[in-house]
């Protein structure tokens, strides 16, 4: 089977080059496995995998949202700047990471949406980390000067990853390249490959060729994305990261006797290029071709279903295997900044809608954010190019925030602002008014803002001093994992001021501690050290 497959590939390929309008889908799954003939022998780590799923509890089944923390390497050709070929925009960059969700979440409105009785939310969310693996902010993008982006060769994935990698136990990497050799659109390994390949935890994550990164969808005017004519919606990067997720080709790589694991998929034979006109989707093995599967071979233009099947095999796959599992913990969901009341919230695109309703956004800090909000109509248009006034008309006591001002709102109806909201914790209440809202002429939307938390001494020995500062005692549930995760301590406690965490029997280290309350929820980094 292999050998068929790579005949078809050194045949094509080679002519096709960057001729946008000739392409053709090929992922480098089918290439790796010809190189990599051990990992035939795999099937003994799939038969544990496929027990593990078949025990799973059926609460695993129900709604459960997983997020998964991603960083881009865009390794750019030297020679190309910001914006320029390679070195794509991060709004190009942004765009990708909302397909996936779109993709994964199977939302309405999107092309990610289907009506398939076996069609999946797969309740796997999708974060560009704001947080590096030291914990300081990131934007979750990192731009690399690399000579062998063009025509990049499959032989140095690990050169190439060595020269910019975040912990992959803790991050999705993706690395963005100009080009990938053979015509290759992007590649991922499957997560059996790394948990038995010694170079495994050196080489996971998602290679993806800059042109198929991103969707032409998202594209405003005076954007500049740079992506291929038919590869153009982002379907590349979900296709990888559900091989990343332990899926497989729907075909299986092979004929109507191999199955890909998933009971809804339905079978077929090789490989499918191209997007059938619908209903008319080939008969194969007994069964209509599922052409609108992620993993299948189709154009960007007509996929748009993960099955059931697929969910639980993903899901599982993030359990199953202890790298994932870490991946998607949830310290390491707060620590690299991408839980919903982490220190980090980006405010980018909230929407408040002119129709006299109050919207609640917790924070996670009470420090000073960059709010970007979008004022829209009862249509559900922007208000472009509007003056709208933002006043403060209640705070919490003590605190005292000022703000009055006025801003012209840009297309699309977004208003930038900063906004400090000091260190007292409680609920803030924002007006926007204009006279073009008409009635009513104003809209106001609250920040629930939750305290920060501080400890010291830090670096310390044995015991560490947490200030929780809250203003009545309460419930506040305190956690202490180590930086894979793993759970050190666990404990709630009634106090107000502050806590004593006793640290002595536990070896040097860096700990995650995460405070939770109704009115705090906020983690950091500790460090225990002996002299
Ligand atoms: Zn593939």
């Amino acid at each position: 089977m292999f050998r068929s497959c790579l005949l078809l590939i050194f045949t094509l390929f080679p002519f096709y080059g960057a001729l946008y309008g000739q392409e053709t889908r090929l992922c480098g799954q089918e290439l790796l496995h010809a190189m990599h003939p051990e990992w035939a022998s795999l099937s003994e780590k799939s038969k544990a995998f496929n027990a593990f799923i078949q025990n799973l509890e059926a609460p695993e089944r129900v709604a459960n949202t997983i997020k998964i923390p991603v960083v881009v390497h865009i390794m750019h050709l030297p020679s190309e700047i910001y914006g320029v070929q390679s070195n794509i925009t991060v709004e190009q960059i942004r765009s990708q990471i909302d397909v996936l969700n779109e993709d994964f979440g199977k939302i309405f409105g999107t092309r990610g949406y289907n009506v398939a009785a076996v069609g999946a939310n797969t309740e796997i969310e999708f974060c560009l980390a704001t947080r590096d693996p030291d914990g300081n902010p990131s934007t979750g993008i990192i731009r690399f000067p690399y000579a062998g982006s063009n025509d990049f060769r499959l032989a140095q994935d690990r050169n190439m990853k060595d020269l910019s990698r975040w912990p992959v136990n803790r991050y999705l990497n993706i690395w963005v390249v100009k080009s990938i050799q053979s015509g290759i659109l992007g590649y991922a390994y499957l997560p059996e490959v790394i948990a038995t390949d010694p170079e495994g935890s050196f080489i996971d994550g998602v290679v993806m060729g800059a042109f198929y990164f991103g969707s032409r969808d998202k594209q405003l005017l005076g954007q500049n994305f740079h992506l291929s004519n038919t590869f153009a919606y982002g379907r590349t990067a979900t296709h990888e990261v559900g091989h990343f997720l332990n899926l497989r080709h729907t075909w299986g790589d092979g004929g109507c006797e191999i199955d890909d694991g998933v009971d809804d998929t339905p079978l077929c034979s090789g490989q499918y290029f191209g997007c059938p006109p619908s209903p008319a989707r080939p008969l194969q093995c007994g069964f209509n071709r599922m052409v609108e599967n992620y993993m299948d071979y189709s154009d960007d233009a007509c996929f748009n279903i993960f099955t059931l099947g697929q969910k639980t095999r993903m899901r599982a796959a993030l359990q199953f295997y202890p790298f994932r599992a870490s991946l998607v913990s949830l310290a390491n969901v707060a620590a690299t900044g991408c839980s919903d009341s982490g220190g980090t919230i980006s405010f980018a695109d909230t929407i408040v809608k002119i129709s006299g309703d109050t919207q609640t956004i917790r924070v996670g800090r009470a420090t000073e954010k960059p709010l970007r909000i979008r004022v829209i109509n009862q249509l559900g248009s922007g208000f472009n190019n509007e003056e709208v006034r933002w006043r403060v008309i209640s705070q919490p006591f003590g605190a005292n925030l000022l703000l009055d001002t006025t801003v012209r709102t840009s297309d699309g109806g977004f208003s930038d602002l900063n906004v400090l909201l000091s260190n007292i914790p409680g609920r803030y209440v924002f007006r926007a008014s204009a006279n073009t809202f008409k009635t009513p002429n104003f809209v106001d939307f609250a920040i629930e803002a939750l305290a920060e938390t501080n400890a010291y001494p830090n670096p310390f020995q044995d015991e560490i001093v947490l200030v929780l500062g809250l203003p009545s005692i309460g419930n506040v549930q305190v956690r202490v994992t180590d930086l894979q995760g793993k759970l050190v301590i666990a404990f709630s406690t009634d106090a107000k001021e502050a806590v004593v965490l006793n640290m002595s029997g536990y070896p040097d280290n860096f700990y995650l501690v995460t405070v939770v309350s109704p009115k705090i929820n906020d983690y950091f980094k500790i460090i225990k050290i002996t002299p």
